[in-house]
């Protein structure tokens, strides 16, 4: 069975062709720019490229070009659309209406609208695509797979804020969570790595990218993660700001005369360790400019690493105890600085880095020392993959 995967932002689309025999990647892309001038389809199909530059005005235009692209005689690797027998899609959010993946109903998709207003830049665009698919692919069932989903088994005293309980009910305000696809696939490849069923594991997973968050996994569980009511909680992350007191906001509303909006902006896209640092939101930039003295990218680095620390400790408490500490994503994944630097002084929890494993880089691996009692394990995160089983889950029987 052949399935195709779905990432739809606001201005740009990712792509990723499955066949489920042995989850092979047929084919996979990007679009970038829909609706600019300049949008252009990367499409990669085994070692080779095509890029093609064409005028992409919307989302269905962007998926029309990517089906085309699968099907050229030239670049394609299927001769024929009807070979594609579902689409996955990922969906920011799904608020408290969906705990697992779902077939796309009417139902489903009025549930999606109606959660667009958690998810204002996520859900609209996620939603386009849907929609485009469903118009070019009539017939084709097509699945949600919401990053909120992993999430919902977070018990109330986790995803309650301390605010009067009647904005919980009159407006869903409470913790939901993001990543979730990438904390699940995780969690389940580190139970797969220590040998034990994951009902048997604790778990940190600790994704870190440009977007960062931690989860507390309990018997292949969420029972905790840092990111809340939008995912701008927890850490503090590449532009944005994560847990800042409330009060910092109507005091900067005050003295600077912002608007909600310059407020959104401000930290969503100009705070984390680019405010602070003053350099970059990225962190290979970061680490570079720290190597050559740079005080404030430094200071940023260990206020990331610190703020990671601190959630371990603080989940390690929630699961009273801990098998293993995951790190996923860009920065986990490839920053063997930024794994010590968060891991040096996690002694107490046994954990113990072996430096000359860490040096590893988007691989899978177990980077402790071989008397450590907690595993460090370096696992590179697969959405797509994730998104491509639920679908095959949901239809196959039905296809
Ligand atoms: P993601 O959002 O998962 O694509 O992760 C992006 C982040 O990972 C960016 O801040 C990158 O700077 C960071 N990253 C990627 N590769 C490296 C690396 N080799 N060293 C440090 N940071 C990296």
């Amino acid at each position: 069975m052949k399935i195709l995967v779905i990432n739809c932002g606001s201005s740009s689309l990712k792509y990723q062709l499955f066949n489920m025999e042995n989850e092979e990647v047929m084919a996979k892309g990007l679009v970038e720019r829909i609706g600019l001038p300049g949008s252009i389809l990367t499409h990669r199909y085994g070692e080779e490229k095509k890029v093609i530059e064409d005028e992409i005005s919307d989302h269905e235009r962007a998926i029309k070009l990517v089906l085309d692209a699968i099907v050229n005689p030239e670049y394609g690797v299927l001769s024929s659309m009807k070979e594609i027998s579902a689409v996955g899609h990922r969906v920011v959010h799904a608020g408290e209406d969906f705990s697992g993946s779902v077939l796309l109903t009417e139902e489903v998709m009025k549930a999606i609208r109606k959660n667009s207003e958690l998810a204002p830049l996520h859900n609209p665009p996620n939603i386009m695509g849907i929609e485009a698919c469903q118009r070019l692919m009539p017939g084709v069932p097509q699945v949600a797979v919401f990053d909120t989903a992993f999430h919902q088994t977070m018990p109330p005293k986790a995803y309650l804020y301390g605010i009067p309980y009647e904005y919980y009910e009159k407006y869903k305000i409470r913790k939901y969570g993001f990543h979730g696809t990438s904390h699940k696939y995780v969690a389940q490849r580190a139970a797969a790595l220590l040998g034990k069923p994951i009902e048997q594991c604790k778990i940190i997973t600790c994704h870190l990218g440009n977007g960062a968050s931690i989860a507390a996994v309990d018997g292949g569980k969420s029972v905790d993660t840092t990111m809340g009511f939008t995912p701008l909680e927890g850490l503090m992350m590449g532009t944005r700001s994560g847990d800042i007191d409330a009060t910092v906001i109507t005091f900067l509303m005050e003295k600077e005369g912002w608007t909600t909006e310059q407020v959104n902006n401000f930290v969503n896209k100009k705070s984390g360790v680019l405010g602070l640092s003053g350099v970059s939101s990225d962190f290979r930039d970061l680490e570079t400019a720290a190597g050559q003295g740079n005080e404030r990218a430094q200071i940023a680095l260990d206020r990331f690493a610190y703020g990671v620390k601190k959630y371990i400790g603080a989940y390690a408490a929630v699961l009273d105890g801990v098998d293993a500490i995951v790190f996923t994503a860009g920065l986990g994944e490839n920053s063997a600085s930024m794994r010590e630097s968060i891991c040096s002084g996690l002694g107490y929890l046994g954990v113990k880095i072996d430096s000359e494993k860490n040096k590893i880089r988007g691989q899978e691996m177990d980077v402790s020392a071989v008397d450590a009692k907690t595993k460090v394990l370096v696992i590179p995160t697969n959405e797509e993959l994730m998104i491509a089983r639920d679908t095959y889950d949901i239809v196959k029987g039905k296809a």
